[in-house]
């Protein structure tokens, strides 16, 4: 095990500065944590953080990387907290070490996953901070390189995964001796016999071809200095995967693929890449179409090389990369290149630019503004404009940007969703429309037997939401129109002398031509269906009378109304029976109150059916109401049913003609006021030179009060007149 000296020697080699006091720290603190633990080989499990930072010193990363590295595991397995890391170590390592648990639990949905999925998950938290990601690829590389210990079970999908995922990431963001590295392990666990193959097909070219590295490696460095040049030329054999893969490919045998050697020309500037590149065409002829500039326009993650193939010395065919130092360290550890200790300090935001790059290397990455070579490697595509969250239990819930809660509730499951009152965003509890971010952990707050609140389908952003909030609203409304179906059905047979039975009912609906009792009940609520129509067809011999009575609007009795379908209602009221009971708003039925000079308890009351719409009530003395004389099937006998300590208010307009004096409006108001009214609206009707009419809209408990206040308004001086107005 590495000893803790040498751990913060690693780190000062390259970082003099280095904080040594927190590497120490860390490295008692993680040891502590992780105790007795062991690993699969057998070796205590505090090994494996500190071979992933010794890993991630050959990148040469900053302490709080390195830190980070050594705490990777303690959330996940053991007891220590987020808190704890922080108090210890500070906002930022905290941070990492909770990217890399959050990572974690993503191996473990993984299973179930899609691949790309898995690969979305893991940038998510990169976006929150670029050094999760090195850790973790440090972190995998460890796990790959002790894979043997693992059952072999097991060994195959994390094999998979890491070749679907972590190569190629560690590729994009320039660690290719990384990539390379992850490769060659999988290879050899996914495909054992393949792997054998092209090791032992590459032990052979390499006996065959002895001395020709050494020679070409000679005769180009003279070449070089013969001009001139100062370079460092080093042979480079391809490894297994990536020989197998490029024979896969191109479908290709081992023996047609001629430039399984390669060699790097590390020269001093820029300019002498490209007269090293003259050099070398001129020597040997070059093999057309394998030219690669990425000087001048360099690949994403910032690699800049020259690329030609040649035809060698012996009719072999050679690769050539030529670069400069700088862009040779770039190439080779990609973040270590542009690390912050190198670039001395850290830029504005506590960033240093080697981040700042690592970020915006993600940021392409997921653009994907090379498409072509994007998908050989990875399935990428369509992180950009997707937000990432989690459930409590780490079930990761890709949603597309702008989604909030409720977007998010619906994606776990449509009960959760119709179900969700409220929510907790990491923890704190926050409104259901909050725009997630990515890593939120989002826990949704239920309540059965909720309906969704119609205006939600507005809200959301998701397809899956909107549906799932349209058809629980459709049937909570359909649900509303069958239970006032059921009372105007129950309430026409008890004023037939019939017995309402649900059984004839049934066994009648083909004589509707409805398909259930439901479809009835709901018809009729809607108005869609005539409840005389119901009793027939469960009574066929059943007629309606037609009696004598009042007119709507004119007090108690039995009226007659006129139209093609006779039937008579009573004015409700005084009698209950048959009326339908109503409340202010009611929750079961599609009720609402005329617009204009609404209702108040104690009012007479009548209801007008409108269909698909539901019942609006009228006082019986409305004057809109002769717009239904002509319509009798649509009025309905309604009564109130509130409870006298409903705290409901219900509005009313007044007309009070007012002496045009100074101060009268003020005592208007303060007299409404003292009555324990509200005032809703109050307008200027019309005003001459010795009175005012003013309208209010006030809010009142129920007729017993409003009548209250007309009486008190009315005792006042400088009140002419005062009355309701109904609309
Ligand atoms: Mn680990």
């Amino acid at each position: 095990m590495m000893r803790q000296f040498e751990l913060v020697e690693r780190v000062k080699r390259y970082a003099p500065d280095a904080n040594e006091d927190l590497l120490n720290r860390a490295y008692v603190y993680a040891m502590k944590a992780h105790g007795n633990q062991k690993r699969a080989s057998g070796d205590p499990y505090f090994t494996h953080p500190l071979e992933v930072a010794a890993i991630l010193t050959d990148l040469h990363v900053d302490e709080e990387t390195i830190a980070a590295a050594i705490l990777h595991d303690t959330i996940e397995d053991t007891p220590t907290t987020h808190a704890d890391i922080e108090s210890r170590f500070g906002r930022n390592i905290a941070d990492l070490v909770d990217g890399l648990t959050k990572i974690k639990k993503l191996d473990l949905v993984s299973k179930k996953a899609a691949q790309a999925e898995n690969l979305r998950k893991l940038l998510l938290a990169v976006a929150a901070d670029a050094r999760v990601l090195l850790v973790k690829l440090a972190d995998r590389l460890h796990n790959m390189r002790t894979l043997h210990f693992v059952p072999p079970d097991k060994r195959a999908r994390i094999a998979e995964e890491t070749l679907d995922i972590y190569a190629p990431l560690a590729g994009r963001i320039g660690m290719q001796d990384m990539r390379e590295e992850l490769e060659d392990i999988c290879f050899r666990v996914l495909m054992p016999d393949a792997h054998t193959m092209m090791v032992s097909r590459l032990e052979a070219l390499r006996r065959r071809s002895e001395g020709l590295i050494e020679h070409i490696e000679l005769d180009l460095g003279a070449k070089l200095a013969a001009r001139n040049i100062k370079g460092i030329i080093k042979g480079r054999e391809k490894r297994v995967y990536s020989i197998w893969r490029k024979m896969e490919r191109k479908s290709i045998s081992f023996e047609q693929l001629s430039d399984v050697f390669g060699f790097r020309v590390i020269v001093d500037s820029t300019e002498d890449c490209y007269r090293a590149v003259g050099i070398i065409h001129q020597a040997w002829p070059f093999v057309p179409g394998r030219f690669k500039d990425y000087i001048s326009t360099p690949k994403h993650n910032d690699y800049r090389s020259i690329h030609t193939t040649v035809v060698g010395p012996k009719h072999q065919r050679v690769e050539l990369q030529i670069r400069t130092r700088g862009m040779d360290e770039t190439a080779e550890f990609g973040i270590a290149a542009h690390a912050a200790y190198k670039e001395g300090k850290l830029a504005e935001g506590g960033e240093s630019n080697a981040y700042r790059w690592l970020r915006r290397t993600i940021a392409l990455l997921a653009e994907g503004d090379n498409p072509e070579e994007f998908l050989e490697h990875t399935k990428l595509e369509l992180f950009q404009d997707q937000v990432f969250c989690f459930t409590p239990k780490g079930l990761l819930i890709a949603l597309p940007r702008g989604a909030n809660p409720i977007d998010f509730a619906y994606a776990v499951h449509t009960d959760v969703g119709n179900n969700a009152v409220g929510c907790r965003i990491n923890g704190r509890n926050a409104p259901l429309i909050s725009e997630l971010q990515n890593g939120d952990e989002v826990e949704i707050l239920t309540t059965q037997g909720q309906v969704p609140p119609s205006a939600w389908e507005s809200l959301v952003v998701t397809g899956k939401a909107r549906a799932a909030i349209r058809r629980a609203t459709r049937e909570a409304v359909k649900k509303q129109f069958a239970g006032l179906g059921r009372k105007i059905v129950e309430r026409a047979f008890t004023r037939a002398n019939k017995t309402f039975s649900e059984e004839k009912l049934i066994a009648a609906l083909p004589r509707l031509a409805r398909s259930s009792l439901d479809d009835v009940l709901t018809a009729v609520g809607r108005g869609e269906m005539y409840s005389g129509d119901v009793i027939k067809s469960v009574f066929p011999d059943f007629r309606e009378e037609v009696a004598k009575g009042a007119a709507p609007g004119t007090g108690a009795g039995w009226f007659e109304v006129s139209g093609a379908e006779k039937l008579k209602f009573k004015v409700p009221g005084a009698e209950a029976t048959g009326s339908i009971p109503i409340r202010g708003l009611s929750d079961d039925l599609p009720v609402s109150f005329a617009p204009d000079g609404g209702a108040v308890p104690g009012d007479r009351i009548v209801g007008i059916l409108t269909p698909g719409e539901g019942i609006t009530i009228y006082p019986i003395q409305s004057p809109a109401l002769v717009a239904y004389d002509e319509e009798p099937w649509r009025w309905l006998d309604v009564r109130w049913d509130v409870d006298e300590h409903d705290p409901r208010r219900y509005s009313a307009d007044l007309i009070v003609s007012v002496i045009n004096e100074p101060g009268s409006l003020a005592e208007i108001t303060r007299a409404i006021a003292d009555t324990d009214a509200n005032i809703d609206t109050i307008a200027m009707r019309s005003k001459t030179a010795d009175f005012r009419e003013i309208q209010i809209t006030l809010e009142v408990w129920d007729l017993k009060h409003l009548n209250a206040i007309l009486s008190a308004l009315r005792t006042k001086p400088m009140v002419a007149s005062c009355e309701r107005i109904i609309g």
